[in-house]
């Protein structure tokens, strides 16, 4: 369902992205690991583009999100187009992002009403359903400032999935939170990827890589330099950059 082919990103003239591949499949879990500063951000940006790429190719579900392609040439959407395209994509940052003002129900609510149209009653009754399945059945009118850093997460995940996407994006969900809160929200990551969830995730937790994901694609310096599945990639890592890099974090 993602393709990047050679994907190159340039920030003030610099190559910050210098030619990402990756191939995901339908219902895979890519765990996205590499040193701080390798791109991984930059390139999870580019997939849902919040990022425009400077050369390259990146299709999801078979089409760019940023363009309609016409032949070899691509004309740019407008971003009501492109806001639409996106919500097939879900994306849940580090820092969560609520809207302060607006209690748990209202922050899953308002995306699908807003962008899909879809009416109040039945937005409010699907939200309620999404803070049940990620365990906050009882904090529907809580605002994110009465609620924990992980129970803040767990809305933004909730919120994320409102939409109906059929791939989700994590940009390190658990590094901001305290350690005792950072198991609740693995555990509803985990479950999502039980459900078949198409997910790609950043993360520095290497247990969960270990264990939830299909994938571990290892990237340095703006390329992924390796990628395979968390038994091979985590015991027989093929290239000495990427041992380094376990031998450092593991
Ligand atoms: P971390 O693990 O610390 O989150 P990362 O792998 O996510 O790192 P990125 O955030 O993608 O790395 O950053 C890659 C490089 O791009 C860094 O050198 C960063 O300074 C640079 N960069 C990122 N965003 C911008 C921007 N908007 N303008 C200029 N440079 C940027
Ligand atoms: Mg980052």
């Amino acid at each position: 369902v993602v393709e990047a082919r050679q994907v190159v990103k340039l920030f003030n003239g610099v190559e910050i992205l210098k030619g990402v591949d990756l191939r995901i499949e339908s219902g895979e879990v890519v765990c996205l690991i590499g040193p701080s500063g390798s791109g991984k951000s930059t390139f999870l940006r580019c997939i849902n583009h919040l990022e425009k790429i400077d050369g390259g190719s990146l299709q999801v579900f078979g089409e760019w999100i940023g363009y309609r392609q016409v032949g070899d040439k691509l004309h740019i959407l407008k971003e009501s187009e492109i806001v639409r395209k996106r919500a097939r994509i879900g994306m849940v940052f580090q820092r969560f992002n609520l809207f302060a003002h607006m209690t748990a129900l209202e922050n899953v609510i308002e995306a699908p009403m807003q962008v899909k149209k879809i009416p109040r009653r039945q937005a409010i009754e699907e939200a309620k359903a999404l803070l049940d399945r990620v365990g906050l059945s009882h904090r529907y009118d809580a605002y994110p400032s009465e609620l924990s850093g992980g129970q803040q997460q767990r809305v933004a995940i909730a919120r994320a999935l409102a939409m109906k996407p059929e791939i989700m994006l994590f940009d390190e969900p658990t590094s901001a939170l305290d350690p005792e809160l950072v198991g609740e929200v693995l555990d509803v990551m985990r479950n999502l990827a039980q459900d078949g969830m198409t997910m790609v995730v950043v993360t520095h937790e290497m247990a969960f890589a270990r264990e939830v994901c299909t994938k571990v694609a290892f990237m340095d310096n703006g390329a992924i330099i390796e990628t395979g599945t968390p038994q091979s990639l985590f015991s027989a890592p093929a290239h000495a950059r990427t041992r380094d890099f376990l031998n450092r974090v593991l």
